[in-house]
């Protein structure tokens, strides 16, 4: 398939210095407006006119105090709208508490691209294949977004509505990902599969978080990537093992009926069929893996 870049349209281009600033022009464009962060995914898809141009493109990177990643009040992770996915791979603070966030950067894209694109970014694209949001569905992340009328925060689980598609409406920004503390005991990992080993979006991606003690699953949360017209938990799987003694007849289980919640569709990367037959065996190794010493 030829892929075909041209010069970029033209645009009006602002770069606001603070978000009162921002937040005013974002009002002013509802509707006209895009807001550039890394620009790793929106600056390919104007070249290849895949998106109609802007009226205007608000850059972000004006004001750099939203490249925070925090934990100041001990009571979770705070990650702002310009973090970006090099930051969360090379976090101390990401890598000692919630590893399975660097874990999943660590195999996006390339070193420069991680070091332009964000997290925020990877959400608001809202691509079903989305790296970045298994791990944070099966964290719980919630998203503060924020206009001029103000703020509110959103389950990530009710975040995306389509592919491409989210809840954020054209005079909003994510402005921060907030993740809460994680359990005592608690591992989780990401696995992706792609059909090269590098630089290669998921045909499958599988999140788990397991909080287990004394050979009992105290909490699972179970997220699955490029199986449904968005980012999901597979709640019906999460409830066969919480509370219970693992064992392998239970994580079998647990793994088919996270392959029978996903909804996956055809296409130029994989079948349906081997789709959801790779949702069963990826969530059976998340499992195990999670869990092993
Ligand atoms: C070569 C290559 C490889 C890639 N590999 C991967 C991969 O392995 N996995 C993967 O998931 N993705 C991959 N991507 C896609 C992309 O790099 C990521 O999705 C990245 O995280 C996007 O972040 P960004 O800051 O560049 O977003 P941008 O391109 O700046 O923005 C993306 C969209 O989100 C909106 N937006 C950005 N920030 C905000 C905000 N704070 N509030 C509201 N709206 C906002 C923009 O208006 C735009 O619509 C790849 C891209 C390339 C070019």
């Amino acid at each position: 398939m030829v892929t075909l870049y041209r010069r970029l349209p033209r645009v009006e281009y602002v770069q606001p210095k603070t978000i009162e600033e921002l937040l005013a022009l974002r009002a002013q464009y509802a509707g006209k407006g895009a807001l550039l962060a890394g620009g790793t995914d929106l600056m390919p898809k104007l070249k290849r006119r895949e998106i109609e141009a802007p009226g205007c493109l608000i850059d972000l990177k004006g004001i750099p105090d939203l490249a925070y990643i925090s934990n100041a009040e001990g009571d979770g992770l705070r990650i702002g709208a310009l973090a970006t996915l090099r930051a969360i791979e090379t976090s101390a603070l990401i890598q000692a508490t919630y590893g399975i966030l660097s874990q999943t950067a660590s195999s996006m894209a390339s070193v420069q691209i991680r070091n332009r694109g964000t997290v925020a970014g990877n959400l608001c694209n809202a691509v079903p294949s989305a790296d970045t949001a298994p791990p944070l569905l099966a964290l719980d992340a919630t998203a503060k977004l924020m206009s001029q009328k103000g703020e509110r925060i959103v389950p990530l689980d009710d975040f995306f509505i389509g592919p491409n598609k989210t809840v954020l409406s054209d005079d909003e920004l994510l402005v921060e990902i907030q993740v809460p503390r994680v359990l005592p005991h608690s591992r989780g990992v990401y696995l992706k599969l792609t059909q090269r080993s590098s630089m290669e979006l998921a045909v499958v991606g599988v999140a788990v978080m397991v909080s287990a003690r004394n050979g009992v699953c105290e909490n699972i949360k179970i997220a699955l990537g490029a199986v449904a017209p968005t980012p999901m938990r597979a709640k019906r799987a999460e409830a066969v093992l919480r509370g219970q003694h693992f064992s392998e007849e239970l994580i079998e289980h647990t793994a088919r009926t996270a392959a029978e919640e996903s909804r996956p569709i055809d296409d130029h990367r994989a079948t349906q069929e081997y789709r959801r037959d790779m949702v069963e065996v990826l969530v059976k190794r998340a499992v195990i893996e999670t869990i092993s010493p």
